[in-house]
């Protein structure tokens, strides 16, 4: 199943199991009602019999709503639970389509009318409840009232062959009725879906830098505090590591920009391969790149930084017209900090000492700012 169709299919099922409750409940005081009105006409043992069932059913279906809710089910597991929803609400309209012709006196015409009222009831609370799935709101209004019409026409009566042809009336009705309803429905989910959609893609863009496609500043900010409060709550280290590539504005000169842009997407492509799931990059602004890696002290982030140069020295990055090229960057390590701008801050000024101490280095901020 194509996934908006599913996700489509999922709501469908959800909401038939929400809003379940009231046509339940609705439809065991109306079985009661129905009893009332043909006690004095009908068979009492048949009433009291159909009675016994419909409520049994009502009782069997509001264990299953309730099963769902404690279950909570979610994404693909939804669908298992169509099955069980579908078949006992098409076993009840059974019992009630079938269940009116058994109790009814066919001698009397007013109850034979009483009668045709409860199954146009049905028909309507069919289209009404049962609307998100349309073979289940079509399959239950045919239950409702195609036996009521064809017991109207075999009854022989004036009377009832007219109340028939209105029924029948009333049952084409109710099947466009069924066609409208399920296209607004469908096309309102399908909005739902695709407004959702629009929503997380433009999250993903806002939090992504266009060229590189690591997190951008804000994006990287924004998970950055969770991961630094995560690591002091848990005890555990964290570093920061900040990188900027060297004389990058000679790459620029020298092989032009969009050369410059390869560069680029070269080296972060190296950091996604290189480092944990769990560490966080970002480029923090022109070619310049920031990494927090937690659970990892300073020493472990100076070993990681100095295999990430040493492959940035060595990786060839091949530009158009048979010209290659290959990078060096500044690496700044810090293990401390009191806050995460505080840490990155460390790290920027190591990174500016590994500048000035020729590029090409990896340097620990307690090595510029001995404790
Ligand atoms: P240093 O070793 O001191 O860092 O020298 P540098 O040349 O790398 O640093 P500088 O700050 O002088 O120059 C950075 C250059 O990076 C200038 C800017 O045009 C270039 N730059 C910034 N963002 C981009 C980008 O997205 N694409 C390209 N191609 N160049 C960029
Ligand atoms: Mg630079
Ligand atoms: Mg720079």
């Amino acid at each position: 199943m194509e996934e908006k169709q599913k996700y489509i299919h999922i709501e469908k099922i959800k909401l038939l199991y929400q809003h379940s409750l009231t046509p339940i409940l609705l439809s065991a005081v109306a079985s009661f009602f129905l009893v009332a009105a043909l006690w004095s006409s009908a068979n009492q043992n048949h009433l009291l019999i159909w009675l016994t069932i419909t409520l049994c059913f009502a009782c069997f279906r509001t264990g299953l709503l309730y099963k769902f809710r404690r279950a909570r089910p979610k994404g693909d597991d939804i669908l298992n639970w169509e099955a069980p929803y579908s078949i006992s609400l098409l076993i009840v309209f059974l019992c009630w389509s079938i269940g009116l012709i058994w109790i009814m006196p066919t001698n009397n015409l007013s109850a034979v009318f009483i009668l045709n009222t409860f199954s146009i009831g049905l028909a309507g609370a069919a289209i009404s409840w049962y609307s998100p799935l349309r073979y289940l709101q079509m399959a239950s209004i045919s239950l409702a009232l195609i036996p009521m019409i064809i017991m109207l026409f075999t009854l022989g009566h004036q009377e009832t062959f007219w109340v028939g042809v209105a029924a029948c009336c009333m049952y084409v009705s109710c099947m466009i009725t069924s066609v409208l309803l399920q296209k607004t429905f469908n096309g309102n989910l399908e909005l739902t879906y695709d407004l959702a959609q629009a929503k997380i893609q433009a999250e993903s863009i806002a939090a992504t830098d266009s060229l590189t496609g690591l997190n951008n500043r804000r994006a990287f900010f924004d998970k950055a505090e969770s991961l630094f409060a995560y690591c002091r709550r848990n005890n555990q280290p964290i570093s920061a590591l900040m990188l900027d590539v060297d004389h990058f504005k000679k790459i620029n000169d020298t092989y032009g920009h969009a050369a410059g842009d390869i560069a680029l997407r070269n080296l972060a492509r190296l950091l996604n391969d290189n480092l944990r799931t769990s560490d966080l990059s970002c480029r923090f602004g022109g070619e310049e790149f920031a990494v927090l890696l937690p659970n990892t002290s300073g020493k472990e982030a100076i070993e990681m930084a100095n295999m990430l140069r040493k492959m940035m020295m060595t990786t060839i990055i091949a530009l158009a017209d048979e010209n290659a090229l290959s990078v060096t960057a500044s690496f700044g390590i810090a293990e401390s900090g009191q806050t995460v701008e505080d840490l990155l801050n460390r790290a920027d000024k190591a990174m500016y000492a590994a500048k000035n101490n020729g590029r090409n280095h990896v340097i620990n901020y307690s090595q510029v700012m001995p404790q």
